[in-house]
């Protein structure tokens, strides 16, 4: 029928013959497909109700929030709907994200002006923790992509940067290109990855340390939104770590997905 669904494998046989082995997997796609669209449905509607309850929460929060009894409850009501909103959030982009092979439309985006933006967001997330941040950026080397992923991608990598980094550590991120195409490198010397957990990381809620991620409002969700937005822009993720030493994470894009913005005219 048309609507079937079919996994092809081309297997060895013997010394020179191949086996062409054909497994209807309609049932499975359509199993995957309401899975997507429950999740996305689902997020969908609890996203009204929460902004409702955030609103409600952050305003009894600051009439509230010296009370003597009820301060620290209200703080607690207002940091809870805060990370509900931000896993919903999350996992409405993820959804939208697996809608659609690649961004409906794409543009030459300015790398620079946004990673000097989303710089300033990792200083104001790191607050009074000293982080120093160094941005190197090839300036007029610009993307094709669709700007709100890719910020959004980006900002999950600089975020992380900052929260897996204990003070006084160092943030870099680096934009530039050679032969191979261009690559977003950011890189932390912050607390690093066990080797055996890296190939796992860009999976949904996969976490290596759970009680950390939360305690620094993570959803578990960041690097698998990375990934896919890479896989939407023929990008690629590269993991380096070393527990206790700091990690890079490299996005790679091919030569066609880059363009060099001409010279500005004096
Ligand atoms: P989370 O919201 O938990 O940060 P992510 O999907 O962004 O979720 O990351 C998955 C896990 O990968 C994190 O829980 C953390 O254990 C690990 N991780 C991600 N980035 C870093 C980093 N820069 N340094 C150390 N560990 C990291």
């Amino acid at each position: 029928h048309s609507d079937a669904w079919l996994e092809i494998r081309l297997v060895p046989y013997g010394e020179d013959l191949s086996l062409l082995l054909a497994r209807d997997v309609t049932h499975l796609h359509r199993l995957e497909t309401m899975r997507r669209d429950f999740v996305g449905n689902v997020s969908h509607e609890l996203r009204t109700p929460l902004t409702v309850i955030y609103g409600i929460a952050e305003t009894l929060a600051d009439e509230l929030g010296d009370d003597a009894d009820v301060g620290d409850t209200m703080r607690l009501l207002q940091e809870q709907s805060e990370r509900m909103r931000r896993l919903v959030d999350d996992l409405l982009m993820l959804s939208r994200l697996e809608t659609g092979a690649t961004p409906s439309n794409p543009e030459w985006v300015d790398m620079c002006p946004l990673l000097e933006e989303l710089v300033e967001d990792g200083r104001a997330l790191s607050g009074s923790r000293n982080h120093r941040f160094e941005l190197e950026c090839e300036r007029g080397l610009l993307l094709e992509g669709c700007e709100s992923e890719l910020r959004s991608a980006f900002s999950n990598l600089i975020f992380n940067a900052v929260k897996y980094t204990p003070e006084n550590g160092f943030i870099g991120v680096r934009w530039y290109a050679n032969n191979t195409g261009a690559h977003l490198a950011v890189t932390d010397n912050g607390i690093g990855i066990p080797a055996a957990h890296i190939p796992r990381l860009t999976e949904r809620f996969y976490r290596v340390d759970s009680a950390r991620s939360k305690a620094s409002g993570g959803t578990g969700l960041g690097l698998a939104i990375v990934k896919h937005v890479l896989n939407r822009h023929a990008g690629q993720l590269t993991i380096r770590s070393q527990p206790g030493q700091g990690s890079t994470f490299i996005c790679t894009f091919p030569p066609q997905a880059i363009q060099r913005a001409p010279a500005p005219s004096r």
